[in-house]
């Protein structure tokens, strides 16, 4: 396909800010492409060249942008800078400097798809000696060959801000729209089908197919897949009446989700909630899954929690966070900061998946799998019950023990990839607390002169799909070792700015923070409609991606829910 084909599509989504139109926009778009055998042009869409679970990264800075731009228009470095100062958007700069350049000049081979996947597809692999001048290289060839338009979106590819607004619930409801008939069994059918497998191009290509091939799509060990997520509950009480009796209470770990994969050739893989693959930061996880899991195959769903090695005691999430993103002196790290993990759920076992089994079910068969190792591998500490007394007492043992609280769960219930489902409860002492990202900053004054002192925080409104303020904060817990204290922050911030205008500047969202606050208010100030009083930066949230921060219907619920328990 032509890429200003696909760019033409890209302008209409951007112009068409309703979700209505965007999947009139999508589908259309889509109809034709059935007929090609390659569907990758889905991730162009999404602004990547692979599917969500591959987590490799183009590895562009926005100053390599600018080179690539200087060399392939001629126009001097300085004169780009300036005309981005004034504009703040990068792609926008190339779509004028790249734009002029050609009225001047004719130019013989229009660019493809293809050619943009493929050139996008070498940079990550390019590394070490000579990877800069290459990268350079590459981008430049697409942008000799673009037009204005088509430099504008190579440009907000490459840097990650494709701003079309095009959310995967659209991208799941163009699919349903150009190969199926719409209803809301064949939209299931599709984001079941997305959440097994986490790659919208292999959906689309079953969704050409039918429903039948559609449904035929099951998880596969190796394949990250989404984890099901859980609502809280207000009490043992309310959880009885949500999810019946008995019920299934678990210890609600208070570490980060790992979900362990062994394929059929035995080979181990291990994913984080945001699908990363951390396999290579956890060799003892490795080991404790060839010693002590008895089975071929398996997807399994677990917390994984560190303990002070000397008085054995757990300690809370934030202390292991580190082991998440370290790509060096790994063993260093596993003898400083040890972990145990929990197992709670099965998905996938000896070729069979699983999730479609009753809970009760697929809890059995994983504690016949796993050898209870305390300190290095287990199974979740459980209880079934329908005595309030008897859960109440287990509640007050996992808190004394260190962990967050319990999870409620239905002993009849199915796993759903990627749900937040009301058959798995959360249970904890009320806290106000949400994981928020950061979106803008500001410098601050004396002490604090040279960093950034006060941040802007945003919630998800998933229903427009955009990231909406709800509070500021200067207030931060500095933990240094955690890597937690304003100079960090401002290091991770600093490659992140869209716009700067005096001391303030727009950040992409893209860091996850946890905020303590005092209370929520309805407030006219932020575009979130509420705000924030006395927020704090507790904890940076290394294992969250932006679009895991608290949502605006949560928040809205958690609201009126404390409302009416004032009111009544
Ligand atoms: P919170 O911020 O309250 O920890 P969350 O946003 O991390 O919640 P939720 O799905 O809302 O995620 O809460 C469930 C999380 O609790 C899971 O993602 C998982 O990481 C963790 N967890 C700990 N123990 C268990 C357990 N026994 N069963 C299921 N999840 C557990």
């Amino acid at each position: 396909m032509q890429y200003s084909k696909l760019c033409e599509t890209y302008e209409d989504l951007e112009k068409n800010p309703s979700r209505l139109k965007k999947t009139e926009i999508l589908s259309k778009f889509f109809k034709p492409l059935k007929k090609e055998k390659d569907k990758q042009i889905i991730y162009l869409l999404q602004g990547k060249v692979y599917p969500d679970y591959d987590e490799r990264e183009f590895g562009i800075s926005e100053q390599l942008c600018i080179k690539a731009l200087e060399k392939s228009s001629g126009v001097s470095k300085k004169e780009i800078i300036n005309h981005w100062r004034k504009i703040g958007d990068l792609g926008k700069v190339a779509e004028q400097v790249i734009g002029n350049k050609k009225q001047n000049t004719l130019f013989s081979h229009k660019l493809t798809t293809d050619k943009v996947l493929d050139n996008l597809k070498k940079l990550p692999e390019l590394q070490g000696k000579g990877a800069v001048d290459k990268k350079l290289s590459l981008i430049s060839e697409l942008l000799t060959s673009a037009t204005g338009t088509e430099a504008k979106y190579i440009i907000r590819t490459l840097i990650g801000q494709l701003r079309i607004g095009v959310a995967s619930g659209t991208i799941r409801d163009s699919i349903v729209e150009s190969c199926l008939e719409k209803n809301k069994e064949n939209t299931e059918a599709v984001q079941d089908a997305y959440n097994k497998t986490t790659d919208f191009a292999l959906v689309f290509e079953k969704a050409c197919k039918g429903i039948k091939e559609l449904k035929k799509v099951t998880l596969s060990p190796g394949h990250p897949i989404k984890a099901m997520l859980a609502l809280k509950a207000d009490s043992i009480e309310d959880g009885f009446k949500r999810v019946g009796k008995p019920a299934i209470f678990e210890y609600k770990y208070d570490g980060f989700r790992m979900i362990i994969n062994k394929d059929e050739k035995g080979k181990i893989n291990i994913f984080t909630r945001r699908l990363d693959n951390v396999t290579n930061q956890f060799p003892d996880v490795v080991e404790y899954i060839q010693k002590y899991i008895n089975a071929k195959s398996f997807i399994i769903d677990s917390e994984a929690v560190g303990y002070d090695k000397k008085t054995k005691k757990y300690t809370p999430f934030q202390a292991v966070s580190q082991r998440i993103k370290r790509k060096h002196n790994i063993q260093e790290l596993v003898k400083k900061l040890p972990i145990e993990i929990n197992a709670f759920d099965i998905l996938y076992y000896n070729g069979k998946e699983l999730i479609s089994e009753p809970f009760e079910k697929r809890t059995k068969i994983l504690r016949k799998l796993i050898q209870n190792h305390k300190y290095k591998i287990r199974t979740a500490h459980q209880l079934i019950t329908s005595s309030e007394k008897k859960a109440d007492k287990f509640y007050k043992q996992a808190l004394k023990n260190n962990q967050e609280g319990l999870m409620i769960k239905n002993k009849d219930s199915k796993y759903q990839p990627g749900a937040r489902v009301g058959h798995m409860l959360k249970l904890k002492p009320a806290e106000n607390e949400l994981d928020l990202v950061i979106t803008g900053a500001e410098y601050g004054k004396g002490k604090r002169a040279g960093s950034y002192a006060t941040f802007t925080l945003s919630c998800l409104d998933e229903k427009n799909n955009k990231f909406v303020e709800i509070g500021k904060s200067s207030g931060l817990k500095e933990k240094p070792e955690l890597g937690l204290s304003f100079t960090e922050l401002t290091k991770k911030l600093k490659p992140l700015i869209t716009k700067e205008h005096g001391r303030k500047v727009n950040i992409q969202p893209k860091i996850v923070v946890t905020i303590l606050y005092q209370n929520i208010q309805r407030s006219p100030t932020y575009k979130s409609g509420f705000a924030l009083r006395f927020p704090r930066i507790t904890q940076l949230r290394p294992d969250r991606k932006a679009d895991d921060c608290a949502t605006l219907s949560e928040i809205t619920k958690g609201y009126n829910r404390h409302e009416l328990k004032i009111h009544y």
